[in-house]
Parts: structure tokens; sequence; C-alpha cells
């Protein structure tokens, strides 16, 4: 079967990590890093494989591959790159451009190739919520309640429409990269049966949700300097209430506005208000290691930080703040007018949240949890061979 080959594909993807000063054409494919890699032992060739793809054009074979997706972003390869390579930024620049071809409406491959592109795309969404939300909004007023300053059911309805927005979005996305990883894989004559595919979707949820492949990387590079941080520092643990905090906040949200009529007042020990409050500080506890690392800008996968590492981190954390802000403006007499102010700021900036996951980096929280269950489903006949061997 004839291969088609990009020519420009390298050149693209370093469009992606162009901050990062993205060097990948001076790998000489040594292998340092896949001696190194903690993935490559279950995926040989990890993750040389997938920069040579990049380096000869082979768009759809790098599409269609789990492999990015794996990638913890540790930067143990980066570390022990000869030729500062950095396979580490090119992973993540990867991720990036794949994000950019996933998605049908052509907004990520503008958010994601330039700063301009990505705060144009982030004005736009803002511009369009603060527009729909003024539409409804009753103004000077300083005594009315958040929810009566710009009614619930307004806000309710927006955040119908635009998760059901998010999700096909989301979905044609999933979809495209399922779609290219299943033809390769019957082309190369992987079989994929049926039956152990619940177990693999079962496997890369709970790796997902547990950070199990995570835990493991942190715990096996005793020889990088992330060894020498204190356990409440370390990446996994880091990400882990980044994401924890964030799915708490998301599932209190979600069953206040199932269960809960809007704008009715609740006490602060009010079980999904609780969970709101907890769910915000421990994802602020998780922001705020990365940020200052970041800026620190000393240890992997800190030391190159390209804008779109910045932006997802920040506009969590301004949501996060000003939603924390409104759990005790809605206990005072009065809002006032601050009070009304951070409220609409707070609303903007969530739905901004919502609106960019199938868009942005915030993206890999979906791609990489469907890549881990193909990851599993592809693997899992093999172990089942092996262990039927063992047995015997
Ligand atoms: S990225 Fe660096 S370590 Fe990996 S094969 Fe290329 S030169 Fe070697
Ligand atoms: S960043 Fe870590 S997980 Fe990703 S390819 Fe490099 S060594 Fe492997």
């Amino acid at each position: 079967m004839a291969r088609v080959v990009n020519t420009s594909l390298l050149n693209t993807i370093k469009k992606h990590g162009a901050k990062r000063n993205l060097d990948v054409s001076a790998c000489f494919n040594c292998g340092n890093c896949t001696a190194v890699c903690p993935l490559a032992k279950d995926s040989g060739g990890f993750p040389r494989r997938v920069l040579r793809m990049a380096q000869v054009g082979m768009e759809q074979e790098l599409l269609a591959s789990e492999e990015i997706w794996r990638c913890y972003a540790c930067g143990e390869c980066t570390q022990t790159c000869p030729r500062q390579a950095d396979p580490a930024a090119f992973m993540a620049a990867a991720r990036s451009y794949a994000i950019s071809r996933y998605d049908f409406t052509g907004l990520a491959a503008l958010a994601n190739r330039s700063v301009l592109g990505n705060l144009f795309v982030f004005a736009l969404f803002s511009a369009v919520f603060s527009g729909l939300l003024f539409a409804r909004m009753n103004p000077g007023q300083p005594d009315l309640p958040l929810f009566h300053f710009i009614p619930g059911e307004w806000i309710h309805a927006i955040g119908v429409a635009l998760f059901a927005v998010v999700g096909i979005s989301a979905f044609f996305g999933i979809a495209s990269m399922v779609w290219r990883n299943w033809r390769q894989q019957t082309q190369q004559g992987h079989t994929l049966p049926l039956s152990t595919l619940p177990r693999a979707v079962y496997s890369a949820i709970s790796d997902a949700l547990l950070h199990q492949r995570f835990q493991q990387c942190d715990a096996e590079s005793a020889a990088s300097d992330r060894a020498e941080l204190p356990w409440y520092q370390r990446p996994w643990l880091v990400h882990a209430s980044v994401m924890g905090g964030f799915l708490a906040m998301l599932l209190a949200t979600t069953l206040d506005f199932l269960f809960k009529p809007i704008g009715s007042p609740v006490p602060p020990w009010y079980p999904m208000r609780l969970l709101g409050a907890i769910g915000g500080l421990v994802c602020l506890y998780g922001l705020s290691i990365v940020l200052l690392r970041r800026a620190q800008g000393k240890d992997h996968p800190y030391t190159k930080s390209s804008f779109s590492d910045w932006f997802f981190p920040v506009l969590l954390t301004v949501t996060v703040l000003t939603g924390l802000a409104c759990e005790v403006i809605v206990y005072l007499p009065s809002p006032a007018t601050t009070g009304h102010v951070l409220f609409f700021a707070h609303v903007v900036f969530a739905m901004d949240l919502v609106a960019m996951l199938p868009l942005t980096k915030f993206a890999h929280v979906l791609y990489r949890t469907v890549a881990l269950a193909l990851f599993a489903w592809r693997h899992a006949p093999e172990k089942a061979e092996v262990s039927v061997g063992v047995e015997a």
C-alpha cells in the first residue's frame, strides 16, 4: 500500500512547540531516550519511533498513534538526550498538533499555533459569553442576590447549550482519533476482539483517575531531579490534585443544577457546596505548585514553558479563585457591585474553560484516557497468552 508522506510535518509540529525552541531534527536516532523512558519497556522504540515518524513525514501514522498520549511529560528522555533534541517537548508539541488535526472547527489549530491565535479564541469566547450574560443582566441594584443579578435559569440554559456543543465537538475529535488508530491496527493485522474492550476501558479509566502509571514513573525516576522533591510536591500528586479538584468542582456544579432549585440559599455545610469548596482548595494547591515551578523553570517538565503551558493553569486558577470568592459573597448581607463583578467574571471564565476543553492542552484529559484504552485493548490478547503460558 502506498504511504503518503507530508514533507512539512516536522516544521508544522515545530510551530506547536515554537516557544520551546524545539529542534527535533537534531535527533540522530541514538536510542538514549528509549533506554530511559519508563514507558519504553511495554512499547519498544518509544519515544524515538514517534520522533522518527515526524522526521520522515509519516503524518497519518503519527496521528493514529496512541503513544504521544501515553507520555507523562516526565522529561527523563530530554535529560539524557545528547543532542538537545528535547524529545519530551516534541511529544507535547505533537499532542498539540494532534488536537488541532482532530478538531473539525479549525479553532484548535488557530488556538494552538500562536499566542495571538490563542488569545483571539479566548477573547472570542469571552465576548460571546459576556454578551449572552449581559442580555439578561440586572445592573445597578447592588443588593440583588447573585442569581438574580444574572438569572440562574439563564446561566443554566447557556450552560446546557455549551455542554451540548462541547460534547459534540469532543465526540468528533475522539472519533477522528479512534478511527485513525483502528484503521492502522487492522491494516497491521492486529485483532481487536470486542470481548476485551470493557476491560481495556476499565483499566484506562482507573489508570487516568488513580494516576497509576504516573506514580510508577515518579517512583522509577530515582536518578532525576524529581527524586529530590518532597512527597507533597511530586508531579503525580500535583497533577492528581489539579484533576481531582477540578472533577470535584464539576460534579458539585452538576449535582447542584440537577437537584437544587437554582439560587436557593443553603448552609455552608450543604454537601454539594462543601464538595465544591474542598475541590476548589485541592485544585488550587496543585495549581500553585505548577505555577511556582513553571516560574522557577528549574526542573522537568517545567524548564521550557510555552504560552499554552501557562494559559490553561492560569485560566483555571482565576476561575477557581473567583468561584471561591463567590462562595463567600453568597453569605454576605449584600453582594454589592464588587460581588456582582466577581460573579460575572467567574461565570465567563468557567464557560471559557469548558468551551476551550476540546481545543487546547486541556483536551489531553479526553484523548489520553481514550489512548490508554486503545493501548490496553491492543495488548489484551497478548497479555492473556502470556498468563496462559505462565500457568501452564
Ligand atoms: S531524541 Fe535524543 S536521545 Fe532520543 S534518539 Fe534522538 S538524539 Fe537520541
Ligand atoms: S517525557 Fe517521560 S514518558 Fe514522555 S517520552 Fe520522555 S521519558 Fe517517556
